[in-house]
């Protein structure tokens, strides 16, 4: 099963993919997590997308995308996807697209957590505390959350047509949207 993770930054994409991985026995992938590895150990990405991350600001898709290609070319990972923060504009989305039908692939469930941005300004907050993530600032909070409005409508409108697309309410809490999610997987 593949199955995307589509939200706004702090909707708890995170919390549930890694819930998702267990049950799953998958793989998350998260670019978010990808793009903060690259800074860590100083590659030429990571000096590339540095400043961009710590603003707030979407990555350029040539990077994200390649990251995703190198994720999907692994055989163990092949029908075994939970998407965290991933596609995040229309040609992501449709870059995954050719990725999986490349690889005889299909997404078997799209879900979309929708939270408002009062929820989204405490929550990140409250992770800021715990992660000590620097785009965690109220600043680049914000504009990560109207980077998301931006970028992501287009992505929202390509996948509400498709059977699979599911919102559920983010603003509950993590164990309510986590049974939302459960009554869809039939496993
Ligand atoms: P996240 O951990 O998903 O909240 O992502 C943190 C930051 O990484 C975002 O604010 C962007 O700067 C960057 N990022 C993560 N995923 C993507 C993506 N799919 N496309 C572009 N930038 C991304």
């Amino acid at each position: 099963m593949n199955l995307i993770l589509f939200g706004p930054p702090g909707a708890g994409k995170g919390t549930q993919a890694k819930y998702l991985i267990k049950k799953l026995d998958a793989f998350q992938i998260s670019t978010g997590d990808m793009l903060r590895n690259e800074i860590q150990k100083d590659t030429e990405i990571g000096k590339k997308i540095i400043n961009d991350m710590n603003d707030g600001k979407f990555v350029d898709d040539e990077i994200v995308n390649k990251l995703i290609k190198n994720a999907l070319s692994d055989p163990k990972k092949k029908n075994k996807l939970v998407f965290d923060g991933y596609p995040r504009s229309l040609s992501q989305a449709k870059n995954l697209d050719l990725l999986l039908k490349d690889t005889n692939q299909k997404l078997d469930l799209i879900f979309f957590l929708n939270v408002n941005k009062d929820t989204i300004i405490k929550r990140i907050e409250k992770r800021k505390i715990i992660e000590k993530r620097s785009d965690d600032d109220l600043k680049t909070i914000l504009k990560r959350y109207d980077t998301y409005m931006e970028t992501t409508k287009p992505v929202l409108e390509f996948y509400s047509n498709n059977p699979n697309f599911h919102e559920i309410d983010g603003s509950l809490k993590i164990d309510e949207i986590t049974s939302k999610i459960d009554a869809f997987l039939r496993v």
